[in-house]
């Protein structure tokens, strides 16, 4: 077994997912990792929804798509994650991933926020179609702090189950604020 770290645990069950021809959404877009693992799993017959709101990130993912040649595959917007469902329907959506914080290598300042990411995950929910999966990973303390982690784990527990399986991992015996692998499954 590989070293799991955090991404690594969730873009296993993307793997899962996503086939080929299947809509996908980068909801945090950053160095283009999980867009171009997107991208690639959906294949040249499907497309990924990309988003940030800096210049950087989608700097960085266009150059990345390019050398891959995976450019016509997605589309990038730097625009807040909370408008995704501008330019998706409904029920439309196999894999939505957020990988929440500040983009690796750029400012700690411009992180995602509480009350954004909560936004944007009703909208990504709406978006996902049956047998969808979200995925989600959270980090705390540090720059990150813990309002966003606790308001968006409030938010997951409320959902209803009837609509939504929703598991939390853990990394029971590393210290300090471990993050958080969680997915959401649309049933
Ligand atoms: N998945 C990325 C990768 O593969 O490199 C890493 C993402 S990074 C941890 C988080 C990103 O979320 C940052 O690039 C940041 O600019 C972006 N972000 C912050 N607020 C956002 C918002 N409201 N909408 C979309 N992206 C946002």
């Amino acid at each position: 077994m590989e070293n799991l770290q955090v991404t690594e645990w969730v873009q296993h069950f993307i793997r899962q997912q996503v086939r080929e021809g299947d809509l996908c959404i980068d909801a945090t877009m950053g160095n283009g990792n999980d867009t171009l693992l997107l991208a690639r799993l959906a294949g040249k017959s499907g497309h990924v929804l990309a988003f940030d709101i800096q210049e950087q990130a989608l700097k960085n993912t266009e150059d990345r798509l390019a050398r891959e040649g995976l450019e016509k595959s997605c589309t990038l917007f730097m625009e807040s994650h909370e408008y995704m469902s501008r330019y998706a329907r409904e029920g439309s959506v196999s894999c939505i991933v957020f990988n929440l914080g500040y983009l690796p290598g750029g400012s700690h300042g411009i992180a995602t926020k509480a009350g954004t990411t909560v936004r944007a995950i009703k909208e990504g929910l709406k978006l996902l179609k049956k047998k969808g999966l979200l995925t989600l990973c959270i980090y705390s303390g540090g720059d990150s702090g813990f309002e966003e982690k606790e308001t968006v784990l409030s938010f997951l527990k409320k959902l209803n189950p009837r609509e939504f399986l929703v598991i939390q991992a853990e990394y029971i015996n590393r210290p300090s604020h471990p993050p958080i692998p969680v997915l959401i499954i649309k049933i």
